[in-house]
This record gives C-alpha cells, structure tokens and sequence, in this order.
C-alpha cells in the first residue's frame, strides 16, 4: 500500500507538471475550433513519431482513435501514421529539443481541409523533472504534444501497477483534449470549472482533466476501475465549440 501511495503521488505530480505551453512553429493559427469542428478542416491525420524501442502501445492508439471519432467533426475520417527514428541520445528532453526534433522529422501539416497534428514519443525523461516530479506528457503547441514513453514505462505495467494501456491512454487523451482547448485553454467554458490553483485544468476530480488531488487517488482509479473520461462540463465545451 506504501509503494502504492508514492507512485499515486508520482503520479499525480506528473499531472500537474503537465505544461501548457502555446508555441508552434509550424501551425501557430490552428484553433480547438480547427479539430473539433468542420468549419475549415473535414479530416485529420495524427501524426505519431516514436524513437525505437518506445514504440507506442497499440490499444492506447486505438483509444485515442476512439475518442477522437467520438468527439471530432471529421466526416473524411482521422488517420494514424505511426513511424520511427533512431535513438536521440538524448537524456533529457527540454521542450526546446522537442521542438527540434518536431522541425526536423514532422511530415504531416495542415493542407487545404486537411489537419495534423504532431505526438512524439521520447526516449528518455522531461528535463524539467525534478526529484519525484515527472512529467508524463506535455502539450506544447497547437497541434504539438510529446509523451515521455520511459517515465510512462517506468509507472505502469509493473506488478501492482497500472496497465500500460491505461495510463498511456490518459496520457495520450489528456494531452490532445488540451489541444482541443480544455480546460479554458481556447475553448469557452460553458459553466465556470476551471481549477484556478492548476490552469487549464477541470475541477472535477472524477474527470480525466483533473490535474489531482489531495485526497483524490487517481492512481488506485487507474488501477482498480475505469480510465477517466471526460465529465460532462468537459463535453459540453467541446460541444460548444464546433465538437461532437
Ligand atoms: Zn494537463
Ligand atoms: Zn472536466
């Protein structure tokens, strides 16, 4: 039960470490609006660059996917593209090194009704960790999110653990509904639910844009029940703004 306390704190540390950070180089008009809707853009590929070895989990991707269909407004369809580069060397990532591997390997962009978005999977830690503090994922652009694949690695599918599938499946849907604009980062609130203490972020414990809690165990959900979905405040804001 201790171990299992630490790896919740873990944890939830990780989620507040989640930044939220506005730079993109490459697509830095793209709105929420943009993905969930399909006012300019009727179909979406996810672009998913991996480092070898850290190959994203397979049912995590068909997740996002489903929740993707769930939620966009995309009648020509969403479309994963998986492929792998060499290891970096890399021991750290600072979102400035991801931005330039996103520079130099990205190949899908914005094109005519079509829409991108850009997921990479590291192979080694966020540079900003700091002792128990590690960041799983990030969102650092409009159409840009990274996922640290060796500290994901590192807390789930172990004995006592959470699956890897769960977790990089929150991980995953967290990220891209920052992208989608949630919580107040670009789409609307329809009722007032951001958690001030933690920007961007719902103030629903149950909600898988819940960045944590003191007395919330969102590690012992992940393990014991279901994935975190969305609460209703989250969909109804994504409804609001063009979403399904
Ligand atoms: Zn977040
Ligand atoms: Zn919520």
């Amino acid at each position: 039960m201790k171990k299992v306390s630490k790896y919740l704190m873990l944890v939830l540390i990780a989620f507040i470490a989640i930044a939220c950070n506005k730079q993109d180089p490459i697509d830095l008009r793209l709105t929420p609006n943009d993905y969930l809707s399909d006012k300019h853009y009727d179909k979406l590929t996810v672009e998913l660059l991996y480092v070898e070895g850290h190959a994203p989990n397979a049912q995590a991707v068909d997740n996002l996917e489903a929740f993707l269909n769930e939620r966009l407004n995309k009648p020509k369809g969403i479309y994963f593209i998986e492929r792998s580069i060499p290891a970096t060397g890399n021991h750290s990532f600072s979102i400035s090194d991801i931005e330039d591997i996103e520079k130099a390997e990205r190949t899908q962009y914005r094109n005519k009704r079509n829409l991108a978005a850009f997921i990479f999977y590291t192979d080694a830690e966020y540079a900003g960790n700091e002792g128990d503090s590690k960041t799983l994922g990030v969102q650092y652009g409009p159409s840009s999110m990274a996922l640290f694949e060796p500290t994901i690695d590192e807390y789930s599918g172990g004995l006592g653990q959470v699956s890897e599938e769960k977790l990089q499946s929150a991980v995953l849907i967290h990220e891209f509904c920052h992208v989608l604009g949630l919580v107040n980062n670009g789409t609307k609130m329809q009722q007032d639910h951001e958690d001030y203490n933690n920007p961007y972020h719902c103030d629903n414990e149950d909600c898988l844009m819940y960045y944590a809690s003191n007395t919330g165990d969102m590690l012992g959900i992940l393990i014991q029940g279901e994935r975190p979905e969305l609460d209703q405040q989250c969909i109804d804001d994504l409804r609001a703004n063009g979403g399904k």
